[in-house]
């Protein structure tokens, strides 16, 4: 499958100042994690995901318009949402409970959100802020899919292993953990084609 057809449109520091998306997937992750990659290496685009990057915009909801690659004439029907990183949560507790807010509030009550993509280092594993963020999604019944980032930074010789504790961790069965690599593009087609049935729905 050809790179999907990003493009940025606004950021908002409410779920409820976005234009509204016919339907949405959003994607998560501690800071780190290799998001940005990720985003990047998905549109084949260098310098997109630097948009969330900019200063001002690292603490908002930031909305991309996803094209898919086999659509003729895309409009601002399929959506993705950019979240802050998880590393906004050590901020102090005024800001932090902003942040909470702003995240919880956007993944409660925006209309058709069809998939959280939840990022978790493949090197690092799952840290107590993603099982968090895991049991929170479950407990809200939110349709959710973990992402193992830099399959390729793990050692051929360990990835089984890992791939059991990263599944283990996440309190999945190992199928059910996408591994990518931004680097050396392992995963992105078949998560292309994920994103691209989630956002058909
Ligand atoms: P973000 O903070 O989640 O947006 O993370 P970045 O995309 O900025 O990545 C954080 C660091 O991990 C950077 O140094 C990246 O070069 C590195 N990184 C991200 N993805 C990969 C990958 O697939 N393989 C390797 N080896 N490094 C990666």
């Amino acid at each position: 499958m050809p790179p999907l057809r990003v493009e940025f449109v606004q950021s908002a520091s409410r779920h409820d100042q976005l234009p509204s998306s016919r339907s949405e997937i959003t994607v998560v992750g501690r800071s780190n994690v290799g998001k940005s990659s990720l985003l990047n290496a998905m549109a084949n685009r260098k310098k997109l995901a630097h948009v969330s990057n900019t200063p001002g915009r690292t603490r908002l909801l930031n909305l991309f318009e996803v094209g898919d690659p086999r659509d003729k004439q895309p409009g601002l029907s399929k959506t993705m949402v950019d979240l802050p990183g998880y590393g906004f949560a050590k901020a102090p507790g005024n800001m932090r409970a902003q942040w909470q807010n702003m995240i919880e509030s956007y993944l409660l009550e925006r209309e058709n959100l069809m998939m959280v993509i939840v990022l978790v280092d493949g090197v690092v594993g799952p840290t107590k802020l993603d099982t968090q963020m895991l049991d929170w999604l479950r407990a809200n019944g939110l349709p959710h899919t973990v992402v193992a980032t830099k399959h390729d930074k793990v050692k051929s010789s360990l990835r089984d292993k890992r791939k059991k504790e990263v599944a283990e961790g996440c309190d999945l069965e190992q199928g059910d953990v996408i591994w990518v690599s931004a680097e050396k593009g392992t995963g992105l087609d078949k998560l292309r084609g994920l994103v691209v049935s989630w956002l058909d729905n």
